[in-house]
């Protein structure tokens, strides 16, 4: 490794690069500038790598486990009042107290007793995340999400039965197909349900995301480094 390189591969320069990304994106899409949220995705990298992006400027975080982001990120909401924390994982229902508690936004609602456990903690505790549908858009058995054709549906039932603060859809493209088919499928359908948000992009395809209107993009490795673990 040359000094050069060396210099470029800080978290600060990582983040530059990608902020940087988003905004040409933004630009060839026709969006308006900042009109993507990165929502930097720490799981498995320790607090003093949050701490380095925090150093920049970053300030949205997401976790994949409500026990991993409980680890981590009370200290560092201690030391930084205006954190936001994203939970983009899956959610059990005997973590919703927990995940109510902490996360600002929770990406993965994607069953009725989730919807029901988070309704009965938000009432509860007064703490009202936002929530997103995760939607199975390449219909994998192994993934979570609603199938594409109930998603409209369940987005309605979550909001007049259950009164949950949903304004948006999430997907995670299967790893070996064009991603772009994927995300115009979850634009199309958050028109259906009227939800304004889409959190749909990840290291290898957050630009293809921006142009099909994602509004959140979830990065982790392009930020972060590799994962010292699998998550
Ligand atoms: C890990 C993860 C990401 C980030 O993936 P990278 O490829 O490291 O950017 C995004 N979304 C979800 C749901 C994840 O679990």
């Amino acid at each position: 490794m040359t000094d050069s390189d060396a210099r470029d591969d800080t978290p600060a320069a990582r983040l530059t690069a990608i902020g940087a990304r988003i905004a040409r994106a933004e630009r060839i899409a026709h969006r308006p500038a900042g009109s993507v949220k990165l929502v930097a995705v720490s799981k498995t990298f320790p607090a003093e790598d949050v701490e380095a992006l925090i150093a920049c400027g970053q300030r949205v975080f997401g976790e994949n486990r409500v026990q991993e982001a409980k680890a981590k990120f009370p200290a560092l909401r201690e030391a930084h009042a205006d954190l936001e924390l994203h939970l983009i994982g899956p959610l059990q229902s005997n973590k919703a107290r927990e995940a109510v508690a902490l996360f600002d936004v929770i990406h993965t609602v994607d069953r009725e007793k989730i919807a029901v456990a988070l309704a009965e903690e938000i009432a509860k505790s007064g703490r009202r995340p936002q929530l997103l549908v995760q939607v199975n858009t390449g219909e994998e058995p192994q993934k979570a999400g609603v199938p594409p054709r109930e998603a409209v549906a369940f987005v309605a039932r979550c909001r007049d039965t259950f009164a949950l603060p949903v304004v948006g859809l999430m997907c995670i493209p299967p790893a070996d197909e064009p991603p772009g088919p994927h995300f115009a499928l979850l634009q199309k359908l958050a028109g259906e349900a009227g939800v304004p948000l889409l959190s749909m992009g990840m290291s290898s395809d957050f630009e293809t995301a921006v142009a099909f209107g994602a509004t959140h993009v979830r990065v982790g490795s392009a930020l972060f480094g590799s994962r010292p673990y699998p998550a």
